[in-house]
């Protein structure tokens, strides 16, 4: 099968699964959706959605995240993994967009890879979740299901990047992200299930794999 028919029978069936798929993070701005997404590395979007609210009250624009400090952004966010790394992470952003933005969270995605602890996926899902901006953010989830259903080689997260964003249309791309996770989530049990059995990896996966992935 080739690739674009490929493509197009994976987002049918993503359409159908998920037609309207929501932002898993609580946010209520593009400045509380990157600090959202940036406590999301290594730890469950529900436990970042845990320890939000209680940040956010204490701090939800930039300023105010500098003045309540590392030691008090810890404190909030302590049970998120890598936390002393994050909240030292949110301070520093925080200050740059003072220092450099008048406050505001950039629409760059070269001005938000420039912040500190925000690298090339966290800037794509703020473009087109706070901006609408045309991103395709690629996790290691995204990047093994592409490569599994032979819609990218797999040799790494930036191939597999271009390669949807070719096999799919613009305008689909920040949905298609989400709809992704979502398979992912709740249909890709980490092990010991047959693909055979799978809606999209019965047919489309890129070799044929034993039956117990
Ligand atoms: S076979 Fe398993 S891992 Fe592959 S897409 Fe289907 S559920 Fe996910």
């Amino acid at each position: 099968m080739r690739r674009a028919e490929k493509a197009a029978r994976v987002a049918a069936i993503l359409d159908e699964l998920y037609p309207e798929p929501p932002i898993p993070l609580d946010h209520g701005d593009p400045f509380t959706l990157l600090c959202a997404v940036m406590l999301s590395a290594q730890t469950t979007d529900a436990q970042v959605n845990k320890v939000t609210p209680g940040l956010f009250a204490l701090a939800r624009t930039p300023a105010a995240m500098v003045a309540l400090g590392e030691r008090r952004v810890l404190a909030a966010i302590k049970s998120c993994g890598l936390a002393p790394t994050k909240a030292k992470n949110l301070v520093r952003m925080a200050a740059l967009l003072v220092e450099r933005h008048g406050g505001r969270v950039p629409d760059s995605l070269a001005e938000l890879e420039a912040l500190p602890g925000v690298g090339h996926k966290t800037a794509s899902v703020v473009m087109c979740q706070a901006f609408g901006r045309a991103a395709f953010p690629v996790d290691t989830h995204i990047h093994r299901l592409a490569a599994r259903w032979g819609l990218s080689s797999g040799k790494d997260v930036a191939t597999t990047e271009r390669d949807l964003k070719r096999a799919f249309a613009e305008a689909t791309w920040a949905k298609l992200h989400l709809q992704l996770i979502y398979f992912g989530r709740e249909h890709c049990p980490a092990r010991g299930h047959d693909p055979r059995a799978c809606r999209i990896c019965s047919w489309a996966a890129a070799r044929r794999r034993a039956p117990a992935e």
